[in-house]
């Protein structure tokens, strides 16, 4: 048996003449020389308070004394709630898993509840589940086929993704700015392409940034020329009105694809699409990530579908916001800049290595808050990405402000 570091420097074969192999030894330092090597931490639950454990590689956790969590997307708590908990035990009498693609045998009574539920939420015709967020946006951006993307530079991951994978010219716009939009595709209409079909993606609410798209400037444009928008609602599905951002902002007839995430205030598993029938019936033909891939969990359906109605009711939501208007407040008095206008918190310090210590300071004393620094974020522009959420006290609040006024004067900060 060759040892697990001599599989990964791919020095198996010494005896052959040139190696095909991957030298993922020597790839995991580079990345660690470069800062960006990544680490698990399992955690014993999923709530606003967690025990976490030091990376036990393929061994048992080991798990630390409890945290306050300010770093998950759980933004309502209802990854914890009772109710949302009995919604996925009562969904396993279904399955389990849904045994097959949609289009086999793995489409049931429960994925279309769902799917009637979002579509009401979001004011459209239909919805269509995935089995995650990013297999929506792959799968929804490359089964429209847009001869040209417009994509605001700092749409997520998944979104840009799915640009490569239309294999589509994608022009790149300046963050929430709909005259660098207009711009663009200005340009490219003088240009004379003989271009079908033009789409404008962008998220609503930017998870680095807690800032908002401006829609309602982003459709002015889009409708200028006969594109379309698609909007991601992962960040702001079940948090604002009964909807999302689009909701808000009154757009709903405005937007023509509407996608969001499950697995965020939702608490679940999965992603959708809203938006007109025809939309609906061609992803379910044409998105390979959904024709190819296992149907939605019915427990995770079921758990969504639930979550989908408490935070319809209200005040989760409203406890959210108050959680929120809370640190914010709390944390200008203290002296940091807080950057965007949602409910995630970006305390901008500048310096990597600023950033770095302030989320370890934090850390000893029991706050969890990630440090986000390049290339995720600019130069000069590291944070630390604070999100509260419905289920912290207002003394949980408190002592998360504590361990910034303390944490921060620690590391020179303040
Ligand atoms: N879009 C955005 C804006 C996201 O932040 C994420 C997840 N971080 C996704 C899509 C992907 O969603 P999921 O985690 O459900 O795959």
């Amino acid at each position: 048996m060759p040892t697990s570091d001599a599989a990964e420097s791919g020095s198996v074969a010494d005896d052959a003449e040139t190696s095909h192999g991957f030298a993922l030894t020597e790839r995991l330092a580079a990345r660690q020389e470069r800062g960006l090597r990544r680490e698990l931490q399992p955690v014993d639950r999923v709530s606003a308070r967690t025990r976490r454990a030091p990376d036990p590689r393929g061994g048992r956790p080991e798990y630390g004394e409890e945290r306050l969590v300010f770093a998950a997307n759980d933004y309502l708590g209802l990854a914890a709630d009772e109710r949302v908990r009995r919604a996925a035990r009562e969904a396993t009498a279904i399955g389990t898993g849904a045994g097959a693609s949609r289009l086999v045998t793995g489409d049931t009574g429960l994925h279309r509840a769902l799917e009637r539920d979002l579509a009401d939420a979001k004011g459209t015709e239909r919805a269509l589940v995935f089995s995650s967020g990013y297999a929506t946006n792959v799968g929804t951006i490359s089964a429209l086929d847009p001869d040209v993307i417009f994509s605001d530079e700092l749409n997520h991951a998944s979104i840009i993704d799915g640009c490569r994978l239309a294999d589509a010219e994608t022009v790149v716009y300046d963050h929430c700015d709909p005259d660098s939009l207009a711009e663009a595709m200005a340009t490219r209409q003088r240009d004379g392409a003989a271009d079908a079909s033009w789409l404008v993606v962008t998220d609503s609410v930017f998870s680095m940034d807690g800032d908002v798209a401006p829609l309602s400037d982003l459709c002015d444009v889009a409708d200028r020329y006969g594109a379309w928008l698609m909007v991601d609602e992962a960040h702001a599905t079940g948090l604002y009105e009964e909807g999302g951002i689009v909701q808000r902002e009154g757009l709903t007839d405005r937007v023509q694809v509407q996608m969001g995430t499950l697995s965020k205030a939702l608490a679940s598993q999965g992603g959708y699409v809203a938006g007109s029938e025809p939309l609906v019936e061609h992803l379910l033909n044409a998105a390979r990530s959904f024709v190819f891939s296992t149907g939605l969990a019915p427990p995770a359906a079921g758990a969504a579908r639930e979550a989908l109605r408490i935070a319809r009711e209200g005040p989760r939501r409203e406890q959210l916001w108050e959680n929120v208007a809370r640190l914010r407040e709390g944390l200008d008095s203290l002296g940091y800049d807080v950057l965007g206008e949602t409910q995630i918190l970006p305390v901008l310090v500048g310096d990597r290595a600023d950033a770095v210590a302030l989320s370890a300071a934090l850390r000893e004393r029991g706050v969890v808050a990630p440090a986000i620094r390049p290339p995720t974020v600019p130069d000069g522009t590291s944070r630390v990405r604070v999100a509260p959420m419905a289920t912290h006290t207002a003394d949980e609040i408190d002592d998360c402000l504590a361990a910034f006024e303390t944490g921060g004067r620690e590391v020179g900060l303040r």
